[in-house]
């Protein structure tokens, strides 16, 4: 492409409102525009990407057996009322009445519209496991669109679904979808940890996300220095180091005030309410409550602390409040207990002895430095980006849906269920904000727009001129993409632009042409070399690698 016939319109100055470098980067280079907030379009150097990243998918996706589909976007709200999603989605389900008055939603996720589907065509064990998967624009009507592609309100997805008679069979198809998410995130060159992760509101068992390391990812993975475990903050399981637990002795006494007895020995009352029942947790003072853990321990879907105040006295709380501890407190024999309504402090507590605990569990979170749950290493802290998620549903939306099966005794069975997901988009940004320096982005041979940037400094040099027309004819020939700056702009612009916008080979033709030499440099370290117009191929493919 010869860049002064192309559309690659950048930026000077970094756009005001773009807070995070990935957005930053795709607006200046060119890549992408925002029509709205939450919602761009994909300028021809971005969408050449994100069809390299569709390809890398396709790929993989048709390798593990899944077949491509294209489901609509516009999506029925009858199916959404079946599955019972219409009235909890809540407001990220873009919603919208057609002239007749029946009411649709914008897909922000398939899996209505791929249950039905299958619903009404397969009926048998014959024909199953099935996997189909589509790449189609997705809506979310996120609270806060933020950092550019990284949470839309109009984005890409891949969204994949498999149908199954068995739970094994599922088992053998998340197996092979994880290991087509981990082959497809390895060609795109993403630094990334295949994590433990909440089932939360899908309603499912197994589950793990993909997450790409990048400082300003909003999750928190928590992983071992010593093995490959690593697993969402919120899932980590705590293991208490052993300690033996002191003789107890004393009685436990009141101070006036705030006692200082220092932070291992001093433990804190928290208060929550769910839907049914108030729960009042027991912690060392310095950890904090795993919402997660005591969701699931105390079986609600909703857990929301209460107001500092509106817990009663934590020694002698009410007939029906649940008391549960966090099982680091078990081992503590004489600890303290701050009581803020009293400002009074409770000394020489023996939890076990003390407080009217039913039950001592893991209700914290964990924290950096904690033996690893493996048993090798200790946990350490880095920040994600969620680019994919495999998931066992089971039989959540076949069973609220009546997608059925007639298994080989011929009884009626609920299909189990699989969805794996990737955010392309979200991928692109991600890439960009691993892969980048100072001047701009440096991509990834497998998804750069264009494998080769020539820059002529002087197109009005005839040398240089015919010297790089050459080169650009000869590397196309050999299957090399190549965008060619043939413009007359200041020689200083040319390689800013060129390095912002961050091809993997930068090659120059400039005053040395009319010798039929050039210079040539890899983006990434920018270290340019003088070599002959003749070795240009060698080199490119020794970067590079041949193409077919
Ligand atoms: P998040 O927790 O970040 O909101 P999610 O868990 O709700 O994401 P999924 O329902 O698992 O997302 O969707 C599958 C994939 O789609 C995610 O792994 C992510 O890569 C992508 N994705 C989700 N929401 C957005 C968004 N608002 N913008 C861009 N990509 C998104
Ligand atoms: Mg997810």
């Amino acid at each position: 492409m010869k860049q002064s016939q192309s559309f690659i319109p950048t930026l000077k100055e970094i756009p005001a409102d773009a807070e995070s470098i990935s957005h930053q980067l795709l607006l200046r280079g060119g890549f992408i525009r925002q029509n709205a907030a939450g919602v761009y379009s994909y300028l021809p150097l971005g969408y050449k990407v994100i069809k390299k990243i569709e390809a890398i998918i396709r790929e993989e996706m048709d390798r593990a057996g899944a077949q491509e589909l294209l489901m609509p976007a516009m999506q029925p709200a009858e199916l959404w009322h079946e599955s019972g999603r219409w009235d909890v989605y809540g407001p990220e389900l873009m919603r919208l009445k057609d002239r007749h008055g029946r009411f649709f939603a914008l897909g922000a996720t398939g899996e209505e519209l791929i249950t039905s589907l299958v619903r009404d065509t397969l009926n048998t064990y014959k024909k199953l496991p099935v996997t189909l998967y589509q790449i189609q624009t997705k809506y979310r009507d996120e609270k806060r669109p933020r950092f550019g592609l990284l949470r839309g309100r109009e984005f890409i997805m891949k969204d994949a679904y498999s149908f199954h008679a068995t739970q094994e069979s599922l088992d053998e198809a998340y197996e092979a979808m994880f290991q087509a998410y981990c082959r497809v995130f390895d060609r795109c060159g993403l630094k990334y940890r295949a994590v433990l992760a909440d089932s939360g509101a899908m309603g499912g068992r197994d589950t793990h996300e993909f997450q790409a390391l990048a400082e300003i990812g909003e999750d928190t993975i928590a992983y071992s220095d010593r093995s490959d475990y690593a697993a969402n903050l919120e899932m980590a399981p705590v293991v208490e180091e052993n300690v033996v637990k002191a003789e107890t002795s004393l009685p436990p006494e009141q101070k006036e005030g705030k006692v200082d007895v220092g932070s291992e020995q001093l433990i804190k009352a928290e208060w929550f309410k769910t839907r049914t029942e108030t729960v009042l947790v027991f912690l060392r003072a310095e950890d904090e409550v795993n919402d997660v853990k005591v969701k699931n321990i105390v079986g609600s879907d909703l857990i929301e602390p209460l107001e500092a105040g509106q817990g009663a006295n934590p020694f002698r709380p009410e007939h029906g409040v649940r008391v549960l501890a966090d099982k680091g407190i078990k081992s503590l024999a004489r600890c303290a207990l701050y009581s803020e309504t009293e400002d009074k402090t409770y000394i020489h507590l023996d939890p076990e002895r003390d407080l009217a605990i039913e039950s001592f569990s893991d209700l914290r979170f964990i924290k950096e430095g904690d033996p690893s749950p493996d048993g090798k290493g200790r946990i350490k802290f880095a920040k994600g980006i969620e680019v994919g998620q495999v998931f066992k549903l089971g039989t959540k939306y076949s069973e609220a849906m009546s997608a059925l099966f007639l298994d080989a005794q011929g009884k009626n069975k609920p299909l189990i269920m699989g969805c794996y997901g990737i955010g392309i988009s979200r991928t692109l940004s991600a890439i960009c904000e691993q892969y980048h320096d100072e001047d701009g982005l440096i991509w990834p041979a497998a998804l750069a727009p264009f494998d080769v940037h020539l820059i002529t400094v002087n197109p009005k040099d005839n040398d240089q001129l015919v010297l790089s027309g050459k080169i650009y004819q000869e590397l196309q020939k050999k299957g090399y993409d190549v965008l060619w700056d043939d413009r007359k702009e200041r020689p200083g612009v040319k390689f800013a632009e060129s390095d912002l916008i961050g091809c993997p080979i930068q090659i120059i033709a400039g005053k040395k042409a009319s010798e039929n030499v050039v210079e040539i440099a890899e983006r990434r370290n920018k270290e340019r070399n003088e070599i002959s117009a003749d070795k240009i191929e060698q080199v490119v493919s020794g970067f590079l690698g041949e193409r077919g």
